[in-house]
């Protein structure tokens, strides 16, 4: 274990904020698997989100390029500005990782990773935003809560298996670097949690032919999960013979459940019925 956290913590007399998900790492283990894991060189601009008194942006420093920091917490500011002082490579903004622009932060940047510990509470919504709005990151590597890995790194017919999982793996390869135990934070979280690297694909791992049309038929398969899929499609309002026609073409059987469908057979079924449509 490393002292550091708790040292920068006292130092400043800093007090947690639990409403934005502040969990320390003081595992300095844990820290150098994080680096390693995002694969960081120096030719890397690293995008941190929430660097807390920046343990871990200090690590990054000494092996990126260049490191830019957003941190939502004021209080936070003049910590990271003293203790990281002594890197030129260091940047730092004072914003809701939510409403940040990342291409005005990336600007001409080639080799662009981000690494995080995420705030849990919004974990969801920012690996949502970093993925749809089409930044040219290369990776990203995030600590997240264990169940949510396993939901992103789920396979079909298994119950981790969401919407999430397959919004991931449109844009990503996944792969689980680490488990890390509450131990490892202050104050500890009541969670375990999981170091998982987002490997972002060329292009989506499926060609379809509307896109929001393909998201829609995925979330109405899983907001009623153990229900057919006919019944599914038929509560987004499309005709039975339109369901009959495309379900016939993408040869998928109406009496399967949403959530037993790989990510190919979703985007086939999403073609065949854009086409009747
Ligand atoms: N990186 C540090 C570490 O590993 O020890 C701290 C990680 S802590 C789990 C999450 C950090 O995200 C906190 O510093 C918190 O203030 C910050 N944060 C919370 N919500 C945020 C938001 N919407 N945008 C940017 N930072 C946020």
């Amino acid at each position: 274990m490393d002292n550091t956290t708790q040292q920068i913590v006292n130092k400043y007399n800093f007090k947690f904020s639990k409403s934005l998900g502040q969990n320390f790492l003081i595992d300095d283990q844990v820290l150098r698997d994080i680096v390693t894991g995002a694969e960081v060189n120096n030719d890397d601009f690293i995008i941190e989100i929430g660097p807390g008194v920046g343990t871990l942006t200090k690590e990054l420093l000494q092996v990126a390029k260049k490191v830019c920091a957003i941190e939502l917490d004021k209080d936070l500011i003049p910590i990271l500005n003293e203790e990281l002082k002594e890197f030129e490579n260091f940047e730092l903004v004072n914003k809701d990782a939510l409403k940040v622009n990342f291409d005005e932060i990336i600007g001409e940047e080639k080799s662009v990773k981000l690494v995080a510990n995420l705030p849990y509470y919004v974990t969801t919504p920012i690996i949502v935003k970093l993925l749809t709005e089409g930044y040219k990151f290369k990776s990203l590597t995030i600590m997240i809560q264990k169940e949510v890995a396993e939901r992103i790194d789920a396979k079909p017919s298994t119950k981790e298996y969401g919407a999430l999982s397959l919004l991931v793996q449109y844009y990503c390869d996944t792969e689980l670097v680490r488990k890390v135990s509450p131990s490892s934070f202050i104050p500890r979280p009541k969670v375990d949690s999981s170091v998982i690297r987002l490997n972002k694909l060329d292009g989506p791992r499926v060609k379809v032919d509307d896109e929001k049309l393909f998201f829609k038929i995925i979330r109405a398969s899983f907001n009623m999960r153990r229900k057919t899929l006919w019944n599914a499609l038929k509560s987004l309002g499309f005709s039975k013979d339109l369901l009959e026609n495309a379900l016939q073409e993408c040869d998928i059987d109406p009496k399967r459940r949403g959530e037993t469908l790989s990510i190919y057979e979703f985007a086939n079924l999403s073609n065949c019925i854009h086409r009747y449509k």
